[in-house]
């Protein structure tokens, strides 16, 4: 687990009747402000954040060397879920920045998985055979400490229609490519009308048989999740999948399960794929309950990551001989269709490598 140093304040301290009301108004704000109001009004300020959460001033030097590096941001319905005063709280530990993820440690760069050797067009990712990332936003709703694209050139890879047109050429040309994945950055950042525009023609390419949507928002602001969003993805004619991002069991409230249900009711094949985080998730208990709360919401375990070694994560690295043996143990806890799959990610392979 994760050592830290400062102690968060406990229930009775000085902030603590601030904290009660603040925790109804993050309620009040879900459901009474739409998805784009929320994501402006996400917590951005390393001061603000740990105000919210009545922790101990001692843990602000760090946080605020650390938004340096990469900023923070913190949708308000996910920070209602982070229990009050709990330093150690696993949502908490994946939004907080801390001074080491200054830290030079060796084998950590910048692009670990080497995508810039990988974009052909603007916008475009194309690393495996038969299906390309389409960067469709460069902007995140939530951003997470151990980001593999923490550092990743957003500025050279946010297409103009125009240049759009050029990357879905290359689409066009390539009759190999079966399914178009939307990344980012979360692509769900982006307008429908935008995102609605790109699937129309993705759906005009002949060759291409599914849209893979890979974001986290459904789950940091679930009311994302939204008419809009709805009508296009029923209205393509592309197999849609969502490959959603869940880290713990407590990420799913019931405003997610809400969300799911709503996607799953538009014909959307649901997902989700882990990074296995120290202090977060690296114990069996914790992955299983994961495993079977995200079943009861309609959502297949597709992954668990290892960290990609990103400069600024090191600290929530777990070895793979050590992931390896957490997933043995877990197999004995949950039914087959309920493992993920450990995985790696290693740049040039055709695939991600299987590690158990
Ligand atoms: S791309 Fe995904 S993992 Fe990275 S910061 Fe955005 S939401 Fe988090």
């Amino acid at each position: 687990m994760i050592t830290r140093t400062p102690t968060a304040l406990q229930s009775g301290n000085a902030t603590h009747g601030e904290d009660a009301s603040e925790g109804v108004t993050l309620t009040l704000r879900q459901g009474t402000q739409d998805w784009q109001a929320q994501l402006r009004d996400a917590v951005r300020d390393p001061r603000a954040l740990c105000r919210h959460l009545g922790l101990d001033p001692a843990w602000l030097p760090g946080a605020e060397e650390g938004h340096t590096l990469f900023p923070v941001r913190v949708p308000h319905a996910y920070l209602s879920r982070i229990h009050h005063g709990d330093a150690d709280d696993p949502l908490l530990r994946q939004v907080l920045p801390l001074e080491r993820e200054s830290d030079s440690v060796a084998g950590f760069v910048g692009d670990p998985l080497e995508e810039a050797e990988h974009r052909p067009r603007p916008g475009l990712i194309h690393k495996y055979r038969n299906r390309v990332l389409l960067i469709a936003s460069p902007a995140c709703a939530i951003n997470c400490r151990y980001c593999f694209r923490r550092h990743f050139p957003y500025a050279e890879n946010s297409p103009s229609r125009a240049q759009w047109e050029s990357t879905l050429d290359y689409l066009r040309q390539d009759t190999s490519i079966n399914e178009a994945i939307f990344s980012g950055g979360d692509p769900l950042a982006s307008p429908d009308r935008r995102l609605a525009w790109l699937a129309e023609r993705l759906a005009d390419i002949p060759h291409l048989k599914r849209l893979r949507l890979h974001t986290r928002l459904p789950v940091v602001i679930p009311d994302r999740v939204d008419g809009a969003l709805l009508d296009w993805l029923t209205a393509t004619r592309l197999q849609t999948v969502m490959v959603v991002h869940i880290n713990h069991p407590n990420e799913i409230d019931t405003h997610v399960a809400d969300a799911m249900a709503r996607l799953r009711g538009a014909g959307v094949t649901l997902l989700n794929q882990s990074v296995l985080l120290r202090g977060v998730n690296d114990d069996v208990e914790t992955l299983a309950r994961l495993s079977e709360r995200l079943f009861d919401v309609g959502i297949l375990p597709y992954y668990l990551h290892v960290l990609d070694p990103v400069e600024g994560a090191a600290h929530f690295d777990v070895s793979d001989a050590e992931a390896v043996s957490l997933v043995e143990t877990l197999r004995a806890h949950l039914a087959g269709f309920l493992m993920p799959r450990l995985v790696r990610e290693i740049p040039g392979e055709a695939s991600k490598t299987p590690l158990a």
